[in-house]
């Protein structure tokens, strides 16, 4: 059998140039359009927003705290032992929270105890409210009722005096208002959950205040 140059020569142009064809029409894989999330960060941060200035709105404006009284009320730090602060202070008045003015001791609750920070062996009826620690030390912390600012901790049984209790309270968590003078209205808090609780929770008067198991028959 017998080709002819020029057939082959043209056999050969067509196949390379249908392959070159199918190079260059062969579409990219990669063309698609593709669909992106880039609505979903801005959405979450939006929510973020939103979610933050709804808890402010709840929170009352109360009154502008020192980096240390912060440190204090917000997070539970402690005030250096020693005679500073109202340690020593045997004026007449009222002690009153930092954070909230709710008052919480009289100076007739107040005795020296030598331990470096203000004692007091009872509190302003319902001002104070009891926690048991949760690091084990099986230490009661206690905090303003009102705005939860901490406050110090509470010892019995050391029999300082005859209501054998002693409220270890932080100079950084009061105010002292001494006797005559004008005490500042209480910043009250009122969320939503409060109004609930109270509403739905409310201790009868004669039952005994459970958060005090010594005040009862130390009176
Ligand atoms: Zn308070």
């Amino acid at each position: 059998m017998k080709f002819s140059l020029p057939l082959v020569t043209s056999a050969v142009l067509i196949v390379a140039g249908i392959t070159a064809y199918s190079f260059a029409f062969d579409p990219p894989k990669d063309s698609e359009p593709k669909t992106e999330p880039a609505t979903t960060s801005t959405k979450s941060s939006k929510a973020n927003t939103l979610s933050k200035s709804k808890k402010m709105s709840d929170e009352p404006i109360y009154n502008k705290l020192t980096p240390q009284e912060q440190r204090v009320l917000l997070y539970k730090d402690t005030d250096r032992p020693g005679n500073g602060g109202y340690t020593k202070n045997k004026a007449d008045g009222i002690y009153i929270c930092k954070r909230c003015n709710a008052p919480l001791y009289n100076s007739t609750h107040k005795f020296l105890s030598d331990c470096g920070w203000p004692s007091f062996d009872d509190e302003i009826e319902n001002a104070v409210q009891r926690k048991l620690e949760t690091d084990g030390s099986g230490r009661i912390e206690i905090i303003c009722k009102n705005c939860s600012g901490h406050l110090g901790h509470i010892f019995e049984g050391e029999r300082y005096t005859s209501k054998n209790i002693r409220h270890c309270v932080n100079s950084s968590s009061m105010t002292f208002i001494a006797k005559g003078k004008d005490v500042p209205k209480v910043i009250k808090r009122e969320s939503v959950s409060d109004k609930a609780a109270e509403a739905g929770d409310k201790p009868s008067e004669s039952a005994p205040k459970a958060n005090s198991p010594i005040k009862s028959g130390g009176k």
